[in-house]
């Protein structure tokens, strides 16, 4: 979304731009780092070399480099890098625009460039992070929540409905955290529940909750508004106390139980997703069973897992030894995803029969690849349909499903 928004500010001021990170050519490119783990840092680097070398070869004029990377290593980069025309962090993009444009309209327009397909767009509503994982760099990168006033955050879905978005993906690093620091209360219910209100809006997605202090007035809203799909993603990274404990997420194993038994319970149907950490320091073999147990009784709809990663400053990194081998990390990712593949294959089986209204994304070949209420992009299932009738993209249409694989599942038209 900061890309987007960035681009957005550039046409606005009069400049084409495109989004190509394979070719970049033209005469001023912005690369957007990410900087939280290992492979994303490496990335990012790779990518900033590579268009160092395009502009040695006349390709491109100026380079610029913005986001969590570049604040977080702003000194080490100038140095390394010195054919970068400059750095800015994660929050200066009016400098940036300032600086290539003399001029910034970034504070006054939810306006923005997007990537997407045109039918959903990701809506940011809240930066940073105020809790206080022992692993995680992100409140080192961003700072303190700060959410965004709900009008603000309104003027921009209305913005986006008018460009022809049907489905919100609302995001921040902490739903949970919503509202606290503008309102002295959690608002994310009453946000949801107005966004829900917005012409034109067919479908809200939620991604990236907190498990604890769990804002349950959220509930009613997600059982009895048509437009917010029964979808959350809530990252529980692990179930053990000891390791709970030790990752300093101010829960506990049996308000864990409890919280997905009354998401159960308040929102039928709701599909969870959830991202799990193995490999912390400390995580012994008896943990680490525990939560192998926890996905076996949870069956979670939707599964991420990493492999903890010792990252700069962290309060891991200065506190703890990064005691577990790779290979027994490796491992232990690898039985969870196993035994994840195994819940997920038994999942998409029992969606067989049923009747799922679906959004077409885009057709490949012989098929429309589109997705249930329960899937979000980019990470989750899609549906795949042939038809002779001829669908549109960003379109709605019910289908019923007749074959499950591992990534997709197998629609006819009803
Ligand atoms: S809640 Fe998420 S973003 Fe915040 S510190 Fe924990 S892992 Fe990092």
């Amino acid at each position: 979304m900061d890309t987007e928004r960035v681009m957005r500010q550039f046409e606005t001021l009069g400049y084409h731009v495109t989004h190509d990170a394979a070719r970049p050519q033209g005469a001023i490119a912005v690369i957007n780092t990410c900087g939280f783990i290992g492979q994303a840092k490496e990335e990012s680097i790779e990518m900033i070399l590579r268009f160092c070398q395009r502009k040695q070869q006349g390709r491109l004029k100026r380079l610029y480099v913005m986001g969590c990377l570049s604040q977080r290593y702003l000194e080490e980069l100038k140095l390394e890098i010195p054919e970068v025309d400059r750095f800015y962090g994660k929050f200066d993009f009016d400098q940036l625009v300032q600086d290539v444009a003399h001029d910034a309209l970034w504070r006054e327009s939810p306006e923005r460039h997007q990537t997407t397909p045109r039918h959903y767009a990701y809506l940011k509503i809240g930066e940073g992070c105020n809790r206080t994982c022992s692993y995680c760099a992100i409140p080192i990168i961003t700072g303190k929540y700060k959410s965004r006033p709900v009008d603000e955050i309104l003027t921009e879905a209305r913005w986006l409905v008018s460009q022809g978005v049907r489905e919100l993906q609302l995001v921040a690093q902490d739903l949970t955290g919503y509202g606290y620091d503008l309102y002295q209360t959690s608002k994310l219910a009453e946000l949801v529940q107005r966004l829900s209100d917005v012409p034109g809006v067919d479908w809200i997605r939620l991604h990236y909750a907190y498990p604890a202090a769990f804002p349950y007035d959220l509930l009613p809203v997600m059982r009895e508004r048509d437009n917010v799909c029964k979808y959350l993603d809530i990252a529980l990274q692990h179930i053990s106390d000891h390791m709970l404990q030790l990752m300093r997420r101010n829960v506990d194993k049996r308000s864990t139980y409890e919280l997905i038994t009354r998401l159960r319970e308040e929102v039928p149907g709701i599909c969870l997703r959830t991202t799990l950490m193995v490999g912390h320091p400390g995580e012994t073999e008896e943990d680490f069973q525990e939560l192998l147990q926890f996905v076996r009784d949870i069956r979670f709809d939707r599964m991420g897992a990493f492999a903890y990663s010792d990252e700069e400053n962290t309060y891991a990194n200065r506190h703890y030894r990064d005691d577990i081998p790779e290979e027994v990390k490796q491992q232990r990712l690898d039985r969870l995803m196993m035994e994840q593949q195994r819940i997920s294959a038994d999942l998409n089986q029992a969606r067989v029969g049923s009747i799922q209204r679906i959004i077409v994304d885009r057709k490949e070949g012989d098929y429309y690849v589109g997705r249930t209420q329960y899937d979000s992009p980019e990470v989750d299932l899609e549906t795949l349909v042939k038809t002779s009738k001829r669908l549109h993209t960003g379109q709605f249409y019910d289908v019923r499903i007749t074959s499950a694989e591992e990534f997709d599942l197998y629609g006819e038209l009803v």
